[in-house]
């Protein structure tokens, strides 16, 4: 198990130069090639291993039990550490949200928790539970105010003050949560910032990924030292599966992480594991055209007179569109409308949609769309008539026309 956190994917061992990441999420994660060998992994239905008692008796690798380690886990982990430029395997959870509870709780008792103001909405509920059980300071803070994020990374000891910043804000952090682009106000934090301001106060910067997938950010090489996916979303692509995934390339976190899924038991069955990295053959495929989808239709969308504002970080108007420019390989599949009339108005359009779903959960290859503040445990500074909208990869025409009667619709009342 141990030697795990050392390997790297095999088979990049043939190559000298790094795979584009498009070819990376065709070809990690298969078995190894040998005459007769499947190309795709099997799923293995054991919760348990035939036991060695005597050290040495098996391999360093042997597995144990299932919730401990499973071999259906291994080309997944390896094929999003490999995307996310790790060198240790990533660590698979039962869902995003198994994840980022097993990062939280690497705050220690009495510490200092950075997290933003806006971010997907349940971490934002365990890190209030964490503060609440374990002592812990939460300093909730606007990502995109880069100044703001550092004050409350240093507490009072920074010279900027700490505006935006709740609690005392004497020590300095011992956790930053950052999300970018935050759920679902689209912010971008400026990572490679946040992380050296952080690193040097000894604090642990941890980014969820989600949104924007490896494909078009990779924060540890922005500085970051863990990274959260919620895999159900963009990774897996089909919204048939619910799984999460934690990536880092320090071994000290790695291991932390582990313990927390093995003692926590938030684990991924095997059949998840393996639908998600069918999911990913097509990552690179998918993403592309939903964003060009989203970048089409977030143009059009602010033309429409039903329209009262659009938020997509391609948009030159968007607040910190240098900064994603900059950051990101692309702006992704996300974009958030306002429609006039409140959020009765928002309301209707989600009952107007016929090709678009109206539901939760986005990053699937069907376009979805939701009215987030419908969600009690929503931020109250998400506005009322705030649709979140998930751009799939249907065709942007039939998109655009079933989009456009519903805005009409949603006038009528
Ligand atoms: C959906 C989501 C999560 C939670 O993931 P689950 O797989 O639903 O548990 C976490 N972060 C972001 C940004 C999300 O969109």
């Amino acid at each position: 198990m141990e030697s795990r956190d050392a390997t790297r994917v095999p088979w990049l061992d043939v190559s000298n130069s790094p795979l584009s990441p498009a070819t990376t999420v065709v070809a990690a994660g298969r078995p190894a090639r040998t005459p007769g060998a499947p190309v795709n992994p099997p799923v293995v239905l054991s919760s348990t291993y035939v036991g060695a008692e005597r050290p040495g008796a098996a391999g360093p690798e042997h597995l144990v039990y299932a919730r401990i380690d499973t071999e259906t886990w291994h080309p997944l982990e390896e094929a999003i550490a490999e995307l996310e430029g790790a060198d240790r395997p990533g660590l698979l959870f039962g869902s995003g949200q198994a994840a980022i509870s097993a990062v939280l709780d690497l705050t220690p008792p009495g510490g200092v928790l950075v997290v933003p103001r806006h971010a997907y909405h349940e971490a934002l509920v365990a890190a209030r539970q964490l503060a609440e059980r374990c002592g812990v300071e939460i300093r909730r803070v606007d990502i995109a105010d880069t100044a703001a994020v550092v004050a409350a990374i240093r507490g009072s000891d920074g010279a900027d003050g700490t505006d935006g910043a709740d609690g005392d804000a004497g020590r300095p952090a011992d956790l930053v949560w950052l999300e970018t682009p935050t759920n679902p106000m689209l912010e971008v934090a400026d990572v490679a910032a946040v992380s050296s301001a952080a690193h040097a106060v000894g604090a642990v910067v941890v980014v969820d990924n989600t949104f924007a997938t490896p494909l078009l950010q990779r924060p540890l090489e922005l500085g970051a030292d863990v990274v959260v996916h919620s895999v159900t979303k963009y990774l897996a692509g089909h919204s048939d599966v619910v799984l999460g995934a934690v990536v880092t390339g320090d071994a000290d976190l790695w291991a932390r992480v582990r313990q927390r899924r093995v003692t926590g038991g938030g684990i991924a069955g095997p059949f998840e594991a393996w639908l998600a990295l069918r999911g990913l053959r097509t990552l690179a495929l998918r993403m592309e055209r939903a964003q060009q989808n989203a970048a089409e239709l977030a143009g059009r969308l602010r033309e429409h007179p039903a329209v009262l504002a659009v938020s997509y970080p391609g948009l030159p108007d968007h607040p910190q569109h240098d900064l994603a420019a900059r950051q990101m390989d692309g702006f992704g599949a996300i974009l958030t409308l306002r429609v006039r009339g409140g959020a009765e108005a928002a309301r209707r359009l989600t009952e107007e949609v016929r090709l678009w779903l109206p539901a939760t959960s986005l990053g699937g290859v069907e376009s979805m769309l939701e009215r987030r503040r419908r969600w009690p445990n929503e931020a109250p500074s998400v506005p009322e008539d705030l649709l979140r909208v998930s751009v799939g990869i249907e065709d942007v025409r039939d998109l655009w026309a079933d989009l456009d009667q519903a805005l009409v619709a949603s006038q009528a009342g």
